[in-house]
């Protein structure tokens, strides 16, 4: 039997970012995994998460970074554009006067490098192959039986289990989901031209390829969110008619492409818990919210979460406050999901706005892209609050006023 704090449950990029913010703190903290303790090993780029600016302050601070810098690619350039019409827009770091738009980083890594800190941590404890099975609340705390039969006694409980929540199941939080109609296929391919820093996405009227640059220069990531039926197709191409498929949708903008390494494949489906907190548990990044990956921004929420969470436990405990106290939980709730609910918008408008191929839409779609290129204030807004730099942001993360100020002079 044991007592602790605060108990997260997965140790995923959220998880692990969670447990090294609230590791300074005055608390004793658990952190249970179902899967391996993450050892460190070189990146494959099977699974990579675009992290913008706000989330490398963020492993910057909690000195993540160093460690993950190494693999991870910086993109000086974004650019993104209509297959089949003269629509496209273009971003520069340049142009937003930033040293970069984001990096790309392998998602094994980013866990591993979290990992090698929380490791470091007196009072985090971590419970690796912990399967939870069972779950009480009472008015006082949160009981969890684990598989091995040890209780574990906390004042809040943290699901940071990803997607399939067990947690938000186990407690029938209520869940508004729906099925994007789309599958990812993630692969990395290699490039007969440079892709020079730039992170590339096309929009077809089935769905979006995206290109990520890695750190080798003639290397990208894909991710490309076609319908099922399709994907199923494109599964079962030999893996040289598959490269050639993606050179045809990526109109060769990296001259021919090699596959060189297993295509997975991913359905998607928007999640959305409508209550992100019960009693003493809380839900935060994909336990609460699963968004389409077209914009590279489902890490960056979960990330943001984590940190909010820490700021108002840290403002409660420098208070002389409740860690569990309901009015906090509550402003955690409030604040978080307004931001979550803006980008499951954001992306369905997205979404639906690229599908389709009829000839008025398109050409609307068009002009209204090129309209936006020439807007060099309405652009760096967009990118502001895409890349972390403007929004409700928890405060560790903001710019300071004086690189905000700057940032929101447009350049002519
Ligand atoms: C194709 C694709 C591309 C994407 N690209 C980007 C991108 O470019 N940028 C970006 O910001 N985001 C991107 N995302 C989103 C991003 O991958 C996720 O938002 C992020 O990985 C979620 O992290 P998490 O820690 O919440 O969950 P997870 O990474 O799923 O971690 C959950 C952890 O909990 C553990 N767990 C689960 N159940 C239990 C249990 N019962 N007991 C104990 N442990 C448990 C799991 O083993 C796991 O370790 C993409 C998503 C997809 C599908």
């Amino acid at each position: 039997m044991q007592h602790t704090d605060i108990t997260i449950v997965g140790a995923g990029s959220a998880g692990l970012t969670l447990a090294l913010l609230l590791a300074p703190l005055d608390l004793s903290i658990t952190l249970i995994e179902q899967g391996p303790e993450p050892e460190l090993t070189e990146p494959d780029f099977q699974r990579v998460s675009a992290l913008n600016l706000a989330s490398q302050r963020l492993l910057q601070q909690l000195h993540v970074w160093p460690g993950l810098s190494a693999h991870a690619a910086a993109y000086q350039h974004m650019s993104v554009w209509q297959a089949d019409s003269f629509g496209r827009i273009d971003f520069s770091a340049a142009e937003q006067q930033l040293p970069a738009l984001g990096w790309i980083c392998d998602n094994e890594q980013i866990r591993q490098q979290l990992y090698q800190q929380v490791k470091g941590c007196h009072n985090v404890r971590c419970l690796f192959n912990s399967c939870i099975k069972k779950l009480t609340q009472s008015e006082r705390e949160v009981v969890l039986q684990l598989s091995n039969d040890d209780l574990i006694f906390s004042r809040l409980l943290v699901a940071a289990d990803g997607a399939n929540s067990f947690i938000r199941e186990q407690q029938k939080m209520p869940l508004l989901h729906w099925d994007y109609q789309h599958h990812a296929i993630v692969a990395t391919l290699a490039c007969d031209e440079a892709h020079q820093a730039t992170a590339r996405q096309v929009f077809w009227p089935d769905g979006p390829l995206a290109l990520l640059p890695l750190a080798d220069p003639q290397r990208v990531s894909i991710v490309w969110s076609v319908p099922p039926e399709r994907a199923e197709q494109l599964l079962a191409l030999s893996p040289e008619a598959f490269a050639q498929a993606v050179t045809a949708a990526s109109q060769s903008v990296l001259g021919q492409l090699q596959l060189c390494s297993e295509r997975r494949r991913i359905p998607l489906r928007m999640r959305y818990a409508t209550e992100w907190v019960q009693q003493r548990i809380v839900l935060v990044a994909d336990a609460a919210h699963s968004i389409h990956p077209l914009a590279g921004q489902g890490m960056n929420l979960g990330l943001m979460d984590v940190a909010a969470l820490a700021e108002l436990i840290a403002n409660q405990l420098e208070a002389g406050q409740s860690i569990d106290q309901p009015q906090m939980l509550q402003q955690y709730q409030r604040w978080r999901k307004s931001e979550a609910q803006s980008l499951i918008l954001a992306m369905e408008a997205f979404k639906r706005g690229f599908s389709g191929g009829l000839p008025l839409p398109k050409f609307l779609r068009a002009v209204g892209m090129n309209a936006l290129n020439k807007q060099p204030a309405l652009k760096q807004k967009m990118m502001a609050l895409a890349l972390g730099n403007a929004g409700d942001l928890p405060k560790r993360v903001q710019l300071s006023a004086s690189a905000a100020s700057e940032f929101a002079a447009p350049s002519a």
